[in-house]
């Protein structure tokens, strides 16, 4: 394949663009090499701009389940443009997008719609943080929850480590409110609770991880959570920004049967625009401005463009449940095919799968939390990486990030990648 026209693209780039992208993953950092510059996408498909087809497993990282530029997403979104694109008043659209939400997710009564994952995550730590009347959150190390201050947080070991900021501008005030523990390790957050009694106000969690890859909850590890958080006073945030309308229609909660007291999404309910929203019960969302004392607002929140797409989106994800039923026999389709060719050529790797979230670890251990994450070999992810998509295939420039499986696939388009798999195998 030629690269000449990205690469030119992105020479331009770094002359007016930090690093020359708008999210530092984009950069190929982790993985070595230039980023391809994408053109235009239809379906399963990406187009660069040197011309190159990738059957694509990044999906904008998670939103595109019905494919890229599906026609009823794309028509809402231009019909409503077409009226104007943004008032800064209430609109009729945000009332109905929001109780479409709220039929699909179990256990909240109201919503709150922001501009990104990361402001949803910000302010349900906010909302918990006046709920609660406690100032300390526990996180788990290896999950992300956007780019807030109080998420940058490196990981410390032993069991009340206090967090320490990992990116200048994060103040160390900021971080001792960080509370870092494992995941899956239930005994690491009791004895959190333990040595902070009566501090923490919120434990928030990635209910199933996909930014140390793809890594399942263990049996009773949510249940375990949620006992924690009643037994102790503190509020249970769910991340559901990749999980949310992608695993069920009710995300993890429905899932795994285990309700949080506040919900994140951001991703799919935008239908690829720039959308989040934090969800709870009304005990807990009346205390938001302008009802309550815990201030939120956004300009642009709500956008109609926005709220156009993401409500088409949720009218088809709500209509039945067969398009989960499909992504999970695709991806177990998928699973499988890499297992069998890995296995043929002799690869030590792991693969963790929880439904249309899929990742393969060059590690032949268990892979349970960001320890074990960082035990894959890099090196030959890289090559896997650089050799998969000279072969058109698409997946994250990062050995640390989750593959998420459209609807838009064929079992074709499957078949080429693992077929493509196996001769990568070959050379790894
Ligand atoms: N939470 C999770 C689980 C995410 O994966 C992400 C982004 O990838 C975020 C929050 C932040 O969302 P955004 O990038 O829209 O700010």
């Amino acid at each position: 394949m030629l690269y000449q026209r990205s690469s030119q693209l992105f020479v331009e780039a770094n002359e007016v663009i930090p690093g020359g992208v708008n999210s530092p993953v984009r950069a190929f950092k982790g993985v070595g090499g230039f980023p391809i510059f994408i053109k235009e996408a239809k379906g399963a498909y990406l187009f660069d701009e040197d011309g190159n087809r990738y059957i694509d497993y990044i999906n904008s990282w998670g939103p595109m389940i019905l494919g890229h530029a599906h026609e009823p997403v794309v028509n809402a979104i231009v019909e409503k443009a077409k009226k104007g694109t943004s008032f800064g008043t209430p609109t009729e659209l945000e009332t109905k997008i929001a109780a479409l939400a709220i039929s699909m997710v179990p256990n909240i009564d109201k919503i709150r719609f922001v501009n990104s994952g990361t402001e949803a995550c910000m302010s349900a730590i906010r909302l918990a943080r006046g709920y609660t009347k406690r100032d300390k959150i526990i996180k788990f190390s290896g999950c992300y929850h956007g780019h807030s201050d109080s998420f940058l947080i490196a990981a410390g070991s032993g069991l009340s480590t206090f967090g320490v900021p990992n990116s200048p501008g994060v103040t160390v005030g900021t971080a001792k409110d960080t509370l870092l523990a494992k995941y899956n390790d239930l005994e690491n957050v009791k004895g959190l609770f333990e040595a902070n009694k009566n501090e923490i106000a919120a434990i928030i969690v990635e209910p199933v991880a996909g930014n140390m890859g793809c890594i399942p909850p263990k049996e009773g590890f949510l249940a375990g959570l949620k006992q924690l958080c009643e037994e102790n006073g503190a509020v249970l945030v769910f991340d559901e920004v990749m999980t949310g309308f992608r695993l069920a229609k009710g995300g993890v909660q429905e899932l795994y049967n285990v309700n949080a007291d506040i919900v994140c999404f951001g991703k799919v309910i935008g239908g690829g625009l720039p959308v989040g929203a934090f969800a709870a019960r009304n005990e807990i969302m009346n205390m938001l401005s302008p009802l309550g004392p815990v201030y939120q607002a956004g300009t642009l929140s709500g956008n109609p463009l926005a709220m156009a797409a993401g409500y088409q989106m949720l009218l088809e994800l709500n209509a039945s449940s067969e398009i989960f039923t499909r992504l999970d026999e695709k991806t177990a389709y998928l699973e499988k095919g890499i297992h069998e060719v890995l296995s043929k050529n002799n690869i030590e790797f792991t693969i963790n799968r929880v439904g249309s979230m899929i990742s393969v670890h060059f590690d032949k251990n268990e892979v349970y939390d960001f320890e074990t994450a960082k035990n894959g070999d890099n090196e030959t992810f890289k090559k896997f990486f650089h050799e998969l998509l000279k072969r058109g295939i698409y997946i994250a420039p990062s050995a640390y990030e989750t593959w998420f499986i459209t609807d838009a696939l064929t079992y074709e388009d499957l078949d080429y990648t693992i077929k493509c798999i196996d001769e990568v195998a070959k050379v790894l």
